[in-house]
């Protein structure tokens, strides 16, 4: 029993806030960061004899979730009180689809390096948000709690898997993945720090090659990729090490303390909730006609494992790269655009890749705010590709171009960084250098390849990087074959 290898299966319900103005129930902004209590009315507030109205932006933004995950959207789904107490829930219970959700039986698909991964989707169902509780620390005289009702009603789905997942790593991925999707589509912000989008993770272990589920733990409120990753692998460890020990897992609900890295016990089985369910008599059941249906998804835009495919196929880029330039629609169009206009896919995902995330990532910005044309850009590798600048020049050039709009044409007469080309100066340049580095001569000469690198480097540097590196190889492999 002692090595045993477990295997680990894992299922995630993930919450997304849906990007509507206003609550699935009331007219109040679902803006985050305003004052405590400001958007608050008696809907929301969950007062008697306040009446529910659907917001069907709200019901649209779920469809297109559901639809991006493959699923069905039920022409008919019910919303249903689910009763307990909390303080942050003043009505004493969350309105929320249970029985019959918004949609079904769905599906994620992306590749991996070693294969394609498929998670499938049991569903995605509409829900609203609960309040938020601020504990004030404090001695025992002024400990209190703080109640925040802005996030009230704001509208969610949750979206459950199949316990389809095998690692706490492969967990982490399909929940970028998903992340992005929902982006893409514009349904969530993605915005994990301020809880838009957060998970609870189920986890069982069981001996490997079984195939019935072992117990699982529920571990709660998981709002980082990395917090989700290490939540999994502290909970299978501590699985593991119970069952090796000869004690049951106990099925309950956890929390991922963030401090102490590790997770801890909220509530057993034994007080596990009975909700109550039953249908909401204040709201009708939803009602989504075909052609609502077949509507939005044609508005659906391309997802981020498509938009990859098609840059392979489109470009001949390696899915490395395509992976990379996918990351968001933005980062995808604006690499397009310079590809158009350089004329020449390589050197435009190279540079997107390089120099432009590069600098982006100094500034601390995305690539909504680059401060270069993707027309300007292409220019620039035009230029490189017709032999006008060196490549390493034209680095010079591009941060001369970023944040100014200067042009690269300009920038390279009035800084005179055109490419020398001329093979009577250079090889008085080669010339110079060949003579002021014995060592790196006679290295060379003894077989040493790597020194010609350092003598094209001291051209180079001669010529402030306007050499043309294939011309000053060349006499420079010339120069030392003469002399010998
Ligand atoms: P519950 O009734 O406790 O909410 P569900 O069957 O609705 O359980 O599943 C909730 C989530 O837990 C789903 O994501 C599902 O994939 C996952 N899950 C269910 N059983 C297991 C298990 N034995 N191990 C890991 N995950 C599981
Ligand atoms: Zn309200
Ligand atoms: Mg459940």
């Amino acid at each position: 029993m002692g090595d045993t290898p477990f295997e680990p299966v894992i299922g995630l319900e993930i919450h997304a806030q849906l990007l509507t103005d206003t609550k699935i129930f009331c007219g109040c902004a679902t803006r985050f960061g305003a004052a405590p209590n400001a958007h608050v009315c008696p809907v929301c507030l969950g007062l008697p004899g306040a009446l529910p109205v659907l917001n069907r932006r709200a019901v649209e933004l779920g469809m297109r979730a559901a639809l991006a995950l493959s699923c069905t959207v039920q022409a008919r789904s019910i919303f249903a009180r689910k009763n307990y107490f909390y303080p942050d829930l003043p009505k004493g219970y969350q309105i929320s689809q249970y029985e019959h959700p918004l949609a079904t039986d769905g599906e994620v698909r992306y590749a991996e390096d070693d294969g394609e991964r498929v998670v499938r989707i049991i569903r995605v169902h509409l829900e609203e948000d609960a309040g938020k509780s601020l504990h004030a620390a404090g001695g025992d005289a002024d400990r209190h709690t703080h109640l925040d009702f802005n996030r009230s009603g704001v509208p969610l789905i949750e979206i459950v898997t199949h316990p389809d997942l095998r690692s706490p790593a492969a967990a982490a991925v399909f929940f970028t993945r998903l992340r992005g999707i929902l982006t893409t589509i514009g349904v969530n912000d993605g915005n994990m720090e301020e809880g838009s989008l957060r998970c609870d993770a189920n986890v069982s272990i069981r001996p490997a090659g079984e195939s019935a589920l072992g117990v699982k733990v529920e571990v709660k409120n998981l709002n980082s990729f990395r917090f989700l990753q290490r939540a999994l692998e502290y909970e299978i460890h501590r699985q593991t090490e119970a069952v090796r020990a000869g004690r049951r897992v106990e099925q309950e609900t956890r929390l991922w303390d963030t401090a102490a890295h590790r997770t801890v016990s909220m509530r057993s089985k034994e007080d596990a909730h009975d909700y109550r369910y039953f249908p909401e008599p204040d709201l009708p059941p939803v009602e989504v006609s075909e052609a609502w249906v077949a509507e939005v998804a044609a508005a659906l835009p391309e997802l981020p494992e498509a938009r990859k495919q098609r840059l392979v196929r489109q470009y001949g880029l390696s899915a490395g790269e395509a992976g990379q330039l996918a990351d968001t629609g933005e980062l995808t169009a604006w690499f397009e655009a310079v590809s158009a206009a350089a004329g020449n896919a390589k050197a435009a995902a190279n540079w997107v890749m390089g120099e432009v995330t590069r600098r982006l990532n100094a500034d601390g910005e995305e690539i909504g705010a680059v401060g270069v044309s993707p027309d300007a850009l292409g220019r620039l590798i035009r230029m490189v590709d017709g032999g006008v600048v060196s490549g390493s020049a034209a680095k010079t050039v591009f941060e001369r171009m970023y944040g100014t709009g200067r042009d690269p044409a300009e920038i390279v007469e009035a800084e005179g960084l055109a490419q020398i080309g001329d093979e009577g100066r250079l090889r008085e340049v080669v010339t110079r250098v060949v003579a002021a580095n014995d060592d790196a001569v006679s290295r060379f000469r003894g077989g040493n390849e790597g020194s010609l690198g350092f003598l094209v480097g001291q051209v180079m540097r001669e010529t402030r990087g306007r050499a043309n590196p294939r011309l000053v190889n060349e006499l420079l492999r010339r120069a030392l074959a003469d002399d010998a």
